[in-house]
């Protein structure tokens, strides 16, 4: 059963300051979108009315988050709020070492520096674009071992996120503990559409990697929202609260690295986390040359604070199921639609199916671009593509990577905006629907070479 969408999720606040945003013309959208190039990242902000591109460092903070800002110790070594960010960590997550970084691929790409050799392979359930980008700078390569279900947009099952152990397990047969640096394991998984891994699941994958010797790094990015769909949906964890269900998560791993930015509610700011001592002393010299001084790693002494306040706020129940709540009401009313989505709605945000949404336009199209070009031209909401541009290229052949998954994803930031917003959503992209055959292909005019997607450029076929 499915409590997140039974049960009642209004929120445990109430607003006591507004920022105003703008609502344009289709006229004015047609012109921003034309001069960013289809791409709804190089669009300026204040051309959008409802901003979805991301849920990264676009969430509301508290108003104890912002008198932990002004309770900022702006001590160069050893501010307080370092001391409280780690013993908060320590305490919620369970880890030992603290690194503080500015964001979460700051402490990715240290991690990947100190961890991975040449040569090295790096299981992981579902690549993500910064965590894999880091991995192969550092001169190893990525593969997959999530269940094949994850590349399915119509199969039900509750955990997308969880690990095929037998692709795993004959990775490791293949090329050898010594090429296996540690097991990437994501808490929900984003590129799957924010889907979460049973704890049975990662229960089972540390036992594997343990018989082996072989560490699990987390990319504990989204934790807690992974916790409440545990809570929400795994037998035996019905009376847990998220907050015992995430320090369970963190325990059944050696390490992780954490985009502050998304489950702990502040604008900027990350950390690596680790239980070894001497990969922590490494990252503890590293950090000093890429992010800053150890005892504040490229985040103000306020930041620390408010992500100390922040990691508390998110593992309580009352605000994951309002978080996730929201993100189930706007998906439930594009099932009620016919829009094709990924199935079951994951946590974070709505991921529309593109290849199913515009059956006229091949993958070389670029299909999610072109809806979330249309979907903002329409109504000024701002989503972002998954799919074959945000894949990239491979590295060997230099062709498309093309992912089964070409999606648009529609992320909800946390506490900002309301259920009468969710409804012209869903009212938008309803409308686009019933016009989906005009909806012309892209073509890529300017391409990056690294993480295209942020800046690449398209004009209509
Ligand atoms: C956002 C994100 C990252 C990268 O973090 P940044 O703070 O954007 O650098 C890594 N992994 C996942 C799953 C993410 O969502």
């Amino acid at each position: 059963m499915d409590k997140t969408i039974k049960h009642s999720w209004a929120e445990p606040f109430k607003i006591k300051m507004v920022e105003p945003v703008f609502i344009t013309t289709e006229e004015h959208r047609k012109k921003a979108i034309l001069k960013a190039g289809h791409n709804t990242f190089l669009l300026h902000s204040d051309d959008v009315y409802i901003d979805l591109l991301t849920d990264s460092g676009t969430s509301a903070m508290s108003d104890r988050q912002w008198a932990g800002m002004m309770m900022g110790d702006e001590a160069y070594a050893g501010s307080k709020n370092f001391y409280h960010l780690e013993e908060t960590i320590q305490s919620y997550y369970g880890y030992k070492h603290l690194i503080p970084t500015h964001q979460g691929r700051g402490a990715e790409h240290i991690l990947s520096q100190i961890m991975i050799k040449q040569g090295d392979i790096i299981p992981g359930n579902m690549y993500f674009t910064t965590t894999k980008l880091h991995q192969e700078l550092a001169g190893g390569k990525f593969m997959d071992i999530i269940i094949d279900e994850a590349h399915d947009p119509e199969s039900m099952h509750p955990f997308k996120g969880n690990v095929n152990l037998k692709k795993l397990e004959a990775i490791i047969k293949e090329y050898g503990v010594d090429r296996i640096p540690y097991v990437s394991i994501s808490t929900t998984v984003n590129m799957a559409g924010g889907q979460p891994i049973s704890m049975e699941n990662l229960k089972a994958t540390r036992a594997l990697t343990a018989k082996y010797g072989i560490k699990i790094i987390h990319d504990m990015t989204r934790v807690a929202e992974n916790a409440f769909m545990i809570q929400q949906k795994e037998e035996g964890y019905q009376d847990k609260s998220v907050a015992e269900i995430t320090k369970e998560l963190c325990l059944l791993t050696d390490g992780a690295t954490m985009s502050a930015k998304k489950d702990a509610m502040v604008n900027i700011g990350g950390f690596l986390a680790i239980n070894d001592d001497d990969i922590f002393e490494e990252a503890r010299n590293m950090v000093v040359i890429y992010e800053g001084l150890h005892t504040y790693g490229g985040m103000a002494g306020r930041d620390m604070e408010a992500l100390a306040l922040g990691i508390k706020e998110s593992v309580q129940d009352d605000h994951m199921r309002a978080r996730v709540g929201q993100v189930h009401y706007l998906g439930q009313k594009l099932i009620d639609a016919d829009i094709p989505i990924v199935n079951p709605v994951g946590t974070h945000g709505i991921f529309i199916d593109a290849k199913k949404f515009l059956p006229h336009l091949t993958q070389d199209e670029f299909p999610a671009q072109a809806l979330a070009s249309a979907l903002y031209i329409d109504s000024g909401v701002r989503a972002m593509e998954r799919g074959v541009v945000s894949a990239g290229r491979n590295k060997e052949t230099g062709a498309h990577n093309y992912p089964n998954l070409e999606l648009v994803r529609l992320t909800i930031p946390r506490r900002v905006y309301t259920q009468a917003h969710m409804d012209v959503i869903a009212e938008s992209v309803e409308c686009i629907y019933s016009q989906r055959n005009s909806i012309k292909g892209l073509k890529m005019t300017y391409e990056p070479k690294y993480l295209r997607f942020f800046q690449a450029k398209f004009e209509e076929i």
